[in-house]
């Protein structure tokens, strides 16, 4: 294993921004190689203890010659997020200079070659260098794993719908409940800049049952449990077992994938019809009814019609609920992945 620091260079003279990368060789040039990544949004750390969890199954299979393709590892994605604490709280998913997502408006490439990149300006901003740079890094890589976290939420996937049903297998040997399928445009996020590129080429070429790209939603923020860093990184070395980057015979054997996988187009996302404190009725990973009631918005406490209730416009499963018990007028609470199309499906990214 090589290790590697990458410096960014701050928007203010004397700061300067560290990124380990570690990178472990193949041994086969035909085996596919994997880029993982973790906390672009600064503050989702499930990823980053599961990565902390993988690297000794990782160091362990190169020591037994076991590494057949190149992986490179970025443990924490983002240290310019990571560093931006605001009155005793981290904003992780924004960047404060430009109050731009850490993970939208990434370079979307013409080509999966380094060669395709936009070229470096000096005047950019960090966050733009920052994405830049983890664009470099993961280009050309068969297999992108990009490790988030909902705010309280099952392990679930993003997928483009190009690699859907290939990727089945990779859904099950994470041992995810539910699979997000997107396309078209998601605010060239990560994951669409990790795709993009192979979507250019004639198919021949793409080679699409050979790509895995995904956003990998890890549960929820508080999620960050010795146990739950364990299993993911089990569900990570399995999925590059299954995929032939590491020989693991035992670890790639197949398994039936048994969680929900729906288009983007059904998930609902349930809105606060009016400010005030939230009382949920559903938790994620339920499964409810048409009509079920979801939660109760206090709007006007102490007052007779004080409170508000919320229902499931359509069957479904609670995939996520916001970590917060207050909230404005329009804010989303929850996302429930309805068994049919949403009668208000969302353009692109779920949430900004
Ligand atoms: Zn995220």
């Amino acid at each position: 294993m090589q290790k590697t620091i990458e410096e960014i260079h701050g928007d203010t003279e004397g700061v300067v921004y560290q990124l380990p990368v570690y990178r472990f060789a193949g041994s086969s040039p035909d085996a596919p190689s994997a880029y993982i990544q973790a906390a672009l949004h600064a503050g989702e750390l499930p990823g980053v203890v599961a990565i902390h969890a993988l690297m000794p199954r990782l160091r362990q299979a190169e020591a037994e010659g076991r590494i057949l393709g190149n992986i490179t590892v970025v443990p924490a994605a983002n240290p310019v997020g990571r560093a931006q604490y605001l009155y005793g709280d981290l904003e992780g998913r924004f960047h404060l200079g430009t109050r731009t997502n850490f993970n939208r408006d990434f370079p979307l490439l013409d080509r999966p070659e380094k060669s395709a990149l936009p070229p470096a300006t000096a005047s950019a901003t960090v966050d733009v260098r920052l994405k830049r740079l983890l664009v470099e890094l993961s280009i050309g890589h068969d297999i992108v794993l990009d490790l988030h976290c909902d705010d309280e939420g099952v392990p679930y996937l993003y997928v483009p719908v190009e690699l859907w049903p290939a990727m089945e297998n990779c859904a099950a040997a994470m041992g995810v409940e539910a699979v997000v399928l997107w396309q078209g445009s998601s605010g060239a996020a990560f994951e669409e800049a990790a795709i993009h590129p192979w979507l250019q080429l004639p198919p021949e070429e793409a080679a699409l049952d050979r790509r895995v790209v995904t956003t990998v939603e890890f549960r929820g923020q508080r999620d960050v449990e010795s146990a739950t860093a364990a299993s993911d990184a089990e569900g990570i070395y399995r999925l590059l077992a299954t995929r032939g980057v590491i020989a693991d015979e035992a670890a790639a054997r197949p398994r039936p994938f048994t969680g929900i996988a729906a288009p983007i187009a059904n998930v609902e996302m349930i809105s606060m019809p009016r400010a005030g404190a939230i009382l949920f009725h559903v938790e994620p990973g339920q499964r409810v009814e048409q009509g079920a009631r979801l939660a109760t918005i206090v709007h006007s406490p102490g007052e007779p019609d004080g409170a508000i209730a919320i229902h499931a416009p359509q069957a479904g499963y609670i995939l996520t609920r916001i970590i917060h018990r207050s909230g404005r007028a329009g804010d989303d609470i929850i996302k429930l992945v309805g068994e049919t199309r949403s009668a208000r499906p969302k353009d692109g990214a779920l949430e900004d």
